[in-house]
């Protein structure tokens, strides 16, 4: 091992988190110098076609110029925000992100973090409704913090820390009649991601966000999209609610939200909604560094740059691209690669077994491609690259895939393990 890698490793072990430190080790990930576009290089001076990106931190790729000029300016005038003056930044952000939002969603919080929004948006919808019960889904992912692990569907994130809030019940995924017979008139809202994401992927029926906004426009209830991964383009339009033509109560978005520059995060949520949540008290929700001027500057680009750059449209056509390429590779391995799927480029490839989702992802990092696990499925890989991913990588991606899978298949036949 290459001495900054044995002492950041060392390091890990001794004072960051021993247990990933040796996670990392065995998957073989050197140490991250720097990043540019869709590459991330190693320690080593290794290039990585990045298609992970970040769980869809990177949409914008890594340091856009656009993004990172603004935000060095800013860093000159202003980095973080007296808490007393008007921001000119909040305000210029917030007006853009209502230009882009579905309907009559127009203010916004902003954050720091996913799991933050998520926070933010079960207490106005709480406060808005005055009740208290949440219907969330069963491989649902929506953060780790207290609130938002309550609405996580995943037992093995959640069980060490019972009791959670109460008040959650977990439905499965796209089952519209499992959430009717859940509601009652206590229920504030019901929490659901577009598409799930760290479940592995999966699209609800086209029916599902459609019924959902019906059933809770009939039961006075609050339907809250969390659109932290999906949001900003990833699925092939600026928001996934779109591809169904829903509007939602609440929004959240985090990841792409600082370009992949400065961490953000939002809930965005209608004037009415607005007005009962901080009517009678503007500060009933508050975070000293949400909105911060870095945060803004990056936002106000990314925003600027997603429509400037196509960058939706664009994630349509490369996804159309990579999944039709995944899909050509799965028909001569059938019975190992069980489906593809996903929408616009947030894809992913279900193995049968979680060996061979192992041994595909080392193999596409040893040839140069970064692709990850969603935490809730580990039989599932997803590609999430930037949306400015050209159309000669993509190609080189599902080139690398089909070889990462043709060696794992080939390996683990000859241990007779398949
Ligand atoms: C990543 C994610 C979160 C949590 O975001 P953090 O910034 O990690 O707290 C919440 N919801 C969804 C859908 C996510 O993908």
């Amino acid at each position: 091992m290459s001495d900054i890698l044995e002492q950041t490793y060392e390091k890990y072990m001794q004072y960051v988190n021993p247990g990933l430190a040796q996670l990392m080790k065995f998957a073989d990930f050197g140490v991250e110098m720097h990043a540019e576009g869709v590459f991330v290089y190693d320690h080593t001076g290794r290039a990585y076609l990045d298609f992970l990106g970040g769980y869809g931190t990177f949409a914008l790729g890594h340091r856009h110029p656009k993004v990172v000029e603004a935000v060095k300016a800013q860093l000159d005038r202003m980095p973080l925000s007296s808490k007393v003056f008007f921001s000119a930044l909040v305000a210029n952000f917030c007006e853009a992100l209502a230009q882009v939002l579905p309907g009559d969603l127009r203010y916004s919080f902003l954050c720091n973090s996913g799991t933050e929004a998520v926070e933010g948006a079960l207490k106005i919808a709480r406060k808005f409704t005055g009740k208290h019960k949440f219907i969330a889904t069963l491989g649902g992912y929506h953060g780790k913090s207290m609130g938002s692990l309550s609405a996580t569907g995943r037992e093995q994130y959640r069980q060490p820390f019972y009791p959670l809030v109460p008040g959650f019940v977990h439905v499965p995924f796209g089952d519209i009649d499992a959430v009717a017979q859940e509601m009652d008139e206590d229920t504030a809202g019901i929490i659901v991601e577009p598409i799930q994401g760290e479940g592995g992927i999966f699209l609800p029926p086209d029916d599902y966000l459609p019924k959902l906004r019906e059933l809770c426009t009939k039961r006075n209830a609050l339907l809250i999209v969390d659109e932290v991964q999906t949001g900003l383009g990833r699925t092939g339009t600026m928001f996934a609610v779109e591809h169904w033509g829903v509007v939602p109560d609440i929004i959240t978005l985090a990841k792409a939200l600082g370009g992949g520059v400065v961490p953000s995060g939002a809930f965005s949520s209608t004037p009415q909604i607005w007005e009962r949540a901080f009517g009678d008290n503007p500060l009933i929700h508050t975070s000293t560094f949400g909105g911060n001027p870095l945060a803004c500057a990056a936002g106000i680009a990314t925003l600027q740059v997603l429509q400037e750059e196509n960058l939706p449209a664009r994630a349509a056509q490369r996804g159309e691209q990579l999944i039709s390429g995944l899909s050509a590779v799965q028909q001569q391995y059938p019975d190992v690669v069980t489906s593809v799927r996903g929408k616009g480029l947030m894809v992913g490839v279900e193995f049968a077994l979680e060996d061979v989702a192992k041994l595909v992802i080392g193999g596409m990092t040893r040839r140069g491609v970064i692709a990850a696990y969603t935490l809730n499925n580990p039989r599932v890989i997803r590609f999430e690259p930037p949306l400015i991913v050209s159309a000669e990588q993509i190609d080189t991606a599902v080139s690398v895939f089909a070889e990462a899978l043709e060696e794992s298949v080939k390996g683990l036949k000859s241990l007779g393990l398949l």
